[in-house]
């Protein structure tokens, strides 16, 4: 009988932190239930610990990166073509960007930049570039402030001026979105979509931003790589001396391993 078990399975598994924590909050509300009222302390502290755990299982999905609950969300493409989407965040950079352009176009590798609206506005002449170079652009907030930490009203401003920015000086309609952190309320969602937008998380990320050393982003990234696979880097937010370093070797171990490189727009969807 088929009463969606084999959905639910695949659901734990892509959202197996929601599902901890569901299953956990689940666990103590059913032990909290059955003790008798005479442990009043006990049920109390049973009852804060459920409170914080739903708490958490409402807040979880905003967090996980693989969390489509509260909305569709592009963390990884089909895991049966072997393709791989490289992303950079926070940029653009005078420093950084033009590296990057430099090893992708010696590579011929197709990338996608999700841009901060205020660098888009500062440094127009790299979003030109990295249109003219066949990549694709994306939006990442208009000054990279978390939504998670904004009203509403400035949630759906952040959203609409980034968009704007960096379909203004690209001269294209901007598609994609991924919202700073990753972090999104259901209603941050529903402002994107209602602007035209896709929302783009990752599936593999060597947090570049830690500067553990290139030898670590690499190791990070290759031994997580899987096909698919959305990689999250920057090249903006600070120096990327490091990403800049580990890019050709990331590029290199994973052709050796049979994968091609695409824009998101590329990736099949499963
Ligand atoms: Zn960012």
């Amino acid at each position: 009988m088929d009463f969606g078990y084999d959905k639910l399975r695949n659901w734990v598994h892509e959202n197996y932190h929601t599902a901890y924590v569901l299953g956990t909050g689940a666990i103590a509300l059913g032990l909290w239930s059955l003790l008798p009222s005479k442990f009043r302390t006990l049920k109390l502290l049973g009852g804060g610990y459920a409170a914080c755990l739903a708490l958490g299982a409402a807040l979880e999905p905003c967090v996980n990166f693989r969390s489509s609950l509260y909305g569709p969300v592009i963390s990884h493409g089909s895991r049966s073509e072997p393709k791989f989407a490289f992303t950079f965040d926070d940029g653009p950079h005078p420093d950084n960007t033009p590296k990057i352009l430099d090893i992708l176009a010696r590579e011929n590798i197709k990338a996608t930049f999700f841009c901060v609206g205020e660098n888009a506005l500062l440094y127009p002449e790299l979003i030109c570039r990295i249109k003219a170079e066949g990549h694709l652009l994306g939006s990442h907030s208009f000054s990279h402030k978390n939504l998670m930490a904004c009203t509403p009203a400035e949630s759906l401003d952040q959203i609409r001026r980034g968009i704007e920015a960096v379909s203004r000086v690209s001269g294209e309609p901007c598609r994609f979105i991924r919202p700073p952190y990753g972090m999104r309320y259901p209603w941050t969602l529903r402002q994107a979509y209602s602007l035209g937008q896709q929302v783009v998380l990752w599936s593999n990320w060597p947090r570049d931003w830690q500067l553990p050393g290139e030898e670590v982003i690499i190791e990070r990234v290759v031994n997580d790589a899987q096909y698919g696979d959305i990689v999250l880097l920057h090249d903006g937010g600070g120096d990327r001396t490091q990403t800049v370093l580990a890019l050709p070797v990331i590029i290199e171990k994973l052709r050796e391993r049979g994968f091609s490189f695409v824009r998101v727009d590329e990736l099949q969807s499963e």
